[in-house]
């Protein structure tokens, strides 16, 4: 059953640091571009979902201009232009964004909690000096957790590749 999968376009699709115009627009971000393309591959509908063409934020003209550049951007990256929306659609089961707060369905539980509360029962588990719980607390807001916990990652993972242990420190 294919699905209907929407993407955010800055940030998550292409880079992005500040605003520079209607029409200017990031670059690929290679690994979130090869994601979208295995929906597509996978006959997925996939969706270019932007506040660059809300009409509550932008005039027709620059919404003309905003989509006519995603859509070369999306000929240039996907070699097809994709449907491009500021509406949350009923028929989306998915959307990749960098700021979404993703929620547990039905259970008032972010997965950013969810981490937490893992994070401190490997803390209290391993019992470690340099504890995964010590980084998140002295973190504050989503972004510097998402980039601490990826830090880590990335140390486990270079770390294990090295032949040690996944919470040896670099
Ligand atoms: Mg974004």
């Amino acid at each position: 059953m294919p699905k209907h999968i929407a993407f955010d376009f800055d940030k998550t699709l292409a880079t992005y640091n500040k605003w520079e115009g209607h029409d200017v627009l990031g670059d690929a971000i290679y690994d979130m571009v090869v994601l979208a393309r295995r929906h597509l591959d996978a006959g997925d509908a996939v969706y270019i979902f932007t506040a660059r063409v809300s009409e509550r934020d932008h005039s027709p003209a620059d919404i003309a201009k905003a989509v006519g550049a995603i859509e070369d951007w999306c000929e240039d990256v996907f070699g097809q232009v994709l449907p491009i929306t500021a509406c949350k659609l009923t028929r989306f089961s998915a959307f990749y964004d960098d700021r979404a707060v993703q929620v547990i369905p039905n259970q008032g539980v972010t997965v950013e909690s969810l981490l937490h509360r893992i994070l401190n029962v490997i803390h209290h588990d391993v019992g470690q000096t340099t504890t995964a719980i010590g980084l998140v607390e002295s973190v504050e807001s989503a972004e510097s957790i998402h980039a601490a916990l990826w830090e880590r990652c990335m140390r486990a993972e270079a770390s294990l590749a090295a032949g040690g242990q996944p919470h040896a420190k670099a």
